[in-house]
């Protein structure tokens, strides 16, 4: 029997498709979303959840290193960030991270090997070379690194040395991911980011000299003064750099949350959202042609690289950090604001510096707040991941793994993909359902259906979904 209940098709062009179905949904880089954490400790058990992490036979880790510096801040960004220009702020907030490090490390299994390692940020060129050398030395010191781990870093080509790269060489990174957002001059004073195409040119030359083999640049649309004609400027000029991915993102306006962008509706100038639209449609057409793949939500690909190959091969994953292919690995968060995960939940670091800095004072791990998961929230997380990176759920594959009867357990969510459905969004297959082709900008508001907490929160927290 199809789960969806009669419904009447009323045909819907792509612009049509994605005004329809714009409205704010969350991104699943977690399930529930980050809104949802509680900051009552006692409820989630930090402490608890990781020795239940790290029991024998544990799986791999995947590190990610928050560094908040930035010299300017660009008016769009939601980024937990600090603005300084004080090299010297780096030297204190390492010796943070050796101090988190070091309170952190009595609780993980030693067998377990580091497959992942990331730095975001912030910036983490921010950093001077030397101090890139020692953060590479407190995280390679205390843990075991596989042969192979994916070490990847993000990248300002603003601020960006020789010898940084070097430093960075030298820790392991082969992944870069260069946020360029928009190469148009008046864009880029709109966002307060000055970066001329140049320097892109540059640090692409540089990493690629030194050794980098995997090149990500970041765009986003949406942008104060951005039109559709200066944004295919944007993408001729970031094609000319062969990046190995591209991510486009949607900008998230979210003025109650980042004052930062309340300048945007003082200054008037961000495009309206069939503009926005169109440049997403401009952009997937113009990657398409170019040869990359559309991996999931925002991300492309050519057709050769890990992402676009565990995507073929339905081994594809999903974290904080986007899309990952590496399978079975629990989330180690370090510094401000990072976010770890495991099996069992989510702990978040405070995202003020001065309170992670005199916690970690107290010889306390600097965790503010955090979620555990129930059995009910981890059968939904499988769905709404399934649906994220493989683009469908095979029912008698999750109802045996799950141990329920997947098409009973959630008739009325599949029931509730009737629309979709008659979009063109979803389809039923003999073994489940699938989001088509076309539906693939839309996978959020399919993988929405099953969030049991999403009318729970603050609409304003989330992004429209295109
Ligand atoms: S976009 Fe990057 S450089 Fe700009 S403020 Fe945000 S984190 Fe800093």
């Amino acid at each position: 029997m199809s789960p969806f209940p009669c419904y009447v098709p009323t045909p819907s062009s792509g612009i049509e498709l994605l005004r329809k179905y714009s409205g704010p949904v969350p991104r699943y880089t977690s399930y529930p979303t980050a809104n949802h954490f509680s900051d009552d400790l006692a409820a989630f058990g930090p402490e608890a959840m990781l020795k239940a992490d790290n029991l024998p036979g544990a799986g791999p880790l995947s590190l990610y290193i928050h560094l908040p510096f930035c010299q300017s801040r660009c008016w769009f960004c939601g980024c937990t960030n600090l603005v300084t220009t004080r090299q010297d702020s780096a030297d204190a907030y390492l010796d943070d991270l050796a101090h988190e490090i070091a309170l952190t490390t009595p609780f993980i299994n030693s067998e377990r090997a580091v497959t992942q390692l990331h730095l975001g940020g912030g910036t983490p060129t921010f950093l001077s070379a030397a101090q890139l050398r020692r953060l590479g030395q407190l995280f390679h010191d205390p843990f075991r690194f596989d042969a192979d781990a994916e070490i990847s870093v993000e990248i300002d080509p603003r601020h960006l040395e020789p010898d940084q790269i070097a430093a960075l060489y030298e820790m392991g990174a082969r992944r870069a991911s260069l946020g360029v957002q928009d190469t148009d001059p008046a864009v880029q004073l709109a966002i307060h980011r000055v970066q001329p195409p140049a320097l892109n040119e540059r640090a692409v030359m540089l990493l690629r000299n030194a050794g980098f083999t995997s090149i990500n640049i970041d765009l986003i649309t949406g942008l104060p003064k951005q039109t559709v004609s200066t944004f295919a400027r944007t993408i001729d000029d970031v094609l000319a750099l062969a990046p190995n991915r591209l991510s486009v993102f949607s900008y998230a306006h979210v003025p109650g949350l980042k004052p930062s962008q309340r300048i945007f509706d003082q200054q008037g100038t961000l495009p309206g959202a069939d503009e926005k639209l169109r440049m997403q449609v401009l952009a997937k057409e113009r990657l398409l042609a170019a040869g990359y793949v559309e991996v999931g939500m925002d991300h492309y690909a050519r057709p050769d690289d890990e992402l676009a190959v565990a995507l073929r091969e339905q081994a594809l994953h999903r974290n904080f950090q986007g899309y990952s292919t590496r399978a079975g690995a629990s989330v180690y968060g370090f510094g401000i604001s990072a976010i770890s995960t495991t099996a069992d939940g989510y702990r978040q670091n405070h995202k003020s510096l001065a309170t992670y800095r005199s916690m970690l004072a107290k010889s306390t791990l600097p965790i503010e707040r955090g979620y555990l998961l129930t059995p009910e929230d981890k059968r939904r997380k499988q769905l709404i991941m399934n649906i994220m990176c493989e683009r469908k759920l095979n029912f008698a594959a999750l109802s045996q793994e799950l141990g329920i009867d997947v098409e009973t357990t959630y008739a009325n969510e599949l029931a509730s993909l009737a629309d979709l459905e008659a979009d063109g969004i979803v389809e039923r297959t003999p073994t489940g359902l699938t989001v088509t082709e076309a539906g693939l900008p839309f996978v959020r508001v399919v993988a929405a259906r099953f969030d049991a907490h999403l009318h729970k929160g603050r609409a304003a927290y989330h992004s429209r979904a295109v």
